[in-house]
């Protein structure tokens, strides 16, 4: 599998869209790594992780084409994770799809081609927020599946996906991380979990993963807000290791960074590294 970062930022962006704090300004000023779009992030062009607001700009900068993709794992429904006027960009008239080209142009819609089917698959919370916009509209060509902590699911393409439920504040199971499974190797895509509960960690502990990916919101400072920060994510390395449920190889990348608690890429990559975690950034791209 070959996971691209389309975003690798928190909420508020990286720079905070209206923040001129030391970080977000020395972000704005050296460009680069330390710019962060959403977190958001994409398996072979064929599975989304989240559809954040900046994925399909960055994924056109970075070389990767979504249009191809299948499936939608989303976490949860808050809008730097699931934004929903993207998915309505899906909308086509299909009897227009078969005429020439000229012709196309005066029937309008904001799609020419074909588009395979995609799978939206979410919590219980994720589906309401589905169902109050776009779901039931057959012109999108997408269809949803309500996921369910622990019991996995096949998506197209071979991946096998399993929810665990994170601690995102708010009412219990309002968001989920997903373990993908495929060819033998396993990749873990834990975003907006806090601390996991101790029935999630023993869930956690049946995969060997080859890739982690794990929220690292509120960085150098201390927990809160539903969020991992990095003094947690060494735990949480810790217990993988301790478990046996680190493959030869296996590295834990942080993303979701919050221009606040995590300095800007070109400092906190070396405090990261001193601690055994990676940072991710836009555009990076790991294959296992
Ligand atoms: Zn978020
Ligand atoms: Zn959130």
């Amino acid at each position: 599998m070959k996971l691209t970062f389309l975003g690798t930022g928190a909420g508020e962006g990286y720079p905070g869209l209206w923040c001129r704090c030391p970080h977000c300004d020395y972000a704005r000023r050296h460009g680069g790594k330390n710019l962060r779009a959403n977190s958001c992030a994409v398996i072979d062009e064929r599975v989304l992780l989240d559809v954040g607001p900046a994925c399909f700009d960055n994924a056109a900068r970075f070389g990767v084409d979504l249009t191809g993709v299948t499936s939608l794992l989303v976490t949860h429904p808050h809008e730097d994770h699931l934004y929903l006027p993207h998915l309505l960009w899906r909308r086509t008239d299909e009897a227009n799809l078969a005429l020439p080209y000229r012709e196309k142009l005066s029937c309008g819609g904001p799609r020419f081609t074909p588009l395979p089917m995609l799978t939206v698959y979410g919590n219980a919370y994720t589906m309401k927020a589905l169902a109050a916009s776009v779901d039931g509209d057959e012109q999108l060509r997408m269809r949803m599946e309500e996921i369910h902590e622990g019991v996995s699911v096949e998506a197209e393409g071979g991946y096998r996906v399993t929810p665990v439920r994170g601690n995102h504040g708010g009412p219990k199971g309002f968001s989920h991380s997903y373990v993908i499974k495929k060819d033998g190797k396993t990749i873990l895509y834990a975003l907006d979990t806090g601390t996991f509960d101790d029935d999630m960690l023993e869930l956690l502990k049946r995969f060997r993963y080859n890739l982690i990916v794990m929220e690292g919101t509120t960085g150098l400072n201390e927990q809160y807000g539903g969020h991992m920060c990095l003094e947690n994510n060494k735990k949480m390395l810790a217990f993988f290791r301790e478990n046996g449920c680190l493959a030869e190889g296996c590295e834990m990348y942080l993303t979701h960074m919050s221009p606040h608690w995590c300095p800007p890429h070109d400092w906190y990559e070396a405090i990261a590294q001193a601690e055994g975690v990676k940072l991710a950034y836009d555009g990076f791209t790991v294959e296992v």
